[in-house]
């Protein structure tokens, strides 16, 4: 029985699994009416919401805390108030109940929990608020095939609809309002399997300022970023001959980006999969699953003691050796 803490930015989520099988995913996110996360207000959101998250997650599993073995915890990469308001947590229960952690990479998570739909070895496209990559495994590690030379995806979309005086998270709203939009050319910014959003952001607001519709900048700005990902993403399978593509990441939950991955995979004979929307957004569900692959594919030299563990809120995908697989 594992249960798997998410704290990397804006959420704060708890999952339990049992062989594979996922008993329970509660989450928490932090939230604001205008303006963006502030990490330290996040860090208090998670503090206080940690327990209730907790106990909710074990009620939802039918579980006691005594039935808990391990602890998997996502300790990179993210905000380092969130990540640490979380490690303490995790510290906490791991004294009380006497058991060990196995550390999670998040961006790492968000892959491996496409293979608990069947993915065997996939390419993923993960399109989060601050993290976007293309990512394979090869020899060893989950390589960075590409990714984002200045901001997320997420940021992006939430950037613009801060602008237009929404609050966070922006994506979902820009989605509605795209769905009466009409195209706007903007800069479309792609290199070999990089793409840049930032551009893309000030022609936005440039054109907010110039009196164009939020409907249709915010049609433009999906049509053109979702295009560069699938377009990337594309050349990913190419190159490395898998057969499979996986979304991941909040902005995965966006309609337009799955149906444009859907018609790429089509076209070039591959399986997409796409997570239940609990499964693609930051939750613990990803971290307990993916702390169990570990577990079970590296033994458990991999656990270590709450006090040594620690916070790593830059590591790459890249640098983690995937001595599980
Ligand atoms: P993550 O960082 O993976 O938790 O994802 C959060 C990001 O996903 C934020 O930038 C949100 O604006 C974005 N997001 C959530 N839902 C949608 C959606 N339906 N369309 C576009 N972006 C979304
Ligand atoms: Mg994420």
């Amino acid at each position: 029985m594992i249960i798997g803490i998410e704290c990397t930015a804006h959420t704060f989520g708890v999952g339990i699994v049992h062989k594979g099988k996922i008993l329970a995913n509660i989450r928490d996110m932090f939230m604001t009416e205008s303006g963006g996360i502030v990490p330290i207000k996040a860090a208090e959101h998670h503090k206080l919401a940690a327990e209730s998250v907790w106990n909710k997650a074990l009620e939802q599993a039918g579980i006691e805390e005594r039935d808990i073995e391990y602890i998997a915890l996502a300790n990179a990469p993210g905000l380092a108030p969130c990540l640490l308001a979380g490690l303490h947590f995790a510290r906490e229960k791991a004294v009380k109940l006497g058991v060990k952690i196995v550390l999670v990479n998040h961006c790492i998570a968000h892959l491996e929990i496409g293979q608990s739909l069947g993915a065997k070895d996939p390419v993923l496209l993960y399109a989060s608020g601050a993290n976007t990559q293309i990512l394979a495994y090869e020899s060893g590690k989950y390589r960075v095939f590409g990714e984002t030379l200045d901001i997320g995806i997420g940021n992006l979309l939430d950037k613009v609809a801060r602008y237009a005086g929404l609050g966070f998270p922006g994506g979902p709203k820009l989605e509605k309002e795209a769905v009466r939009g009409r195209y706007i050319e903007l800069p479309y910014s792609i290199k070999g399997m990089d793409a840049a959003f930032s551009g893309l952001a000030t022609k936005a607001q440039q054109l907010l300022d110039a009196g164009k519709t939020l409907k249709d900048v915010a049609f433009s700005i999906q049509e053109t970023a979702f295009a560069m990902l699938v377009e990337a993403s594309e050349r990913a399978l190419a190159h490395t001959g898998k057969k499979e593509l996986v979304l991941g990441g909040g902005v995965a939950c966006n309609a337009r980006l799955q149906e444009m991955c859907k018609i790429m995979c089509k076209e070039r004979k591959a399986r997409f999969y796409c997570p239940e929307k609990p499964l693609l957004v930051d939750n613990g569900a990803m971290i307990a699953y993916t702390g169990e692959v570990i577990l079970r594919g590296a033994g458990k030299e991999i656990l270590l003691n709450p006090e040594n563990i620690d916070i790593k809120p830059r590591e790459r995908t890249d640098e983690v050796d995937v001595s599980w697989r």
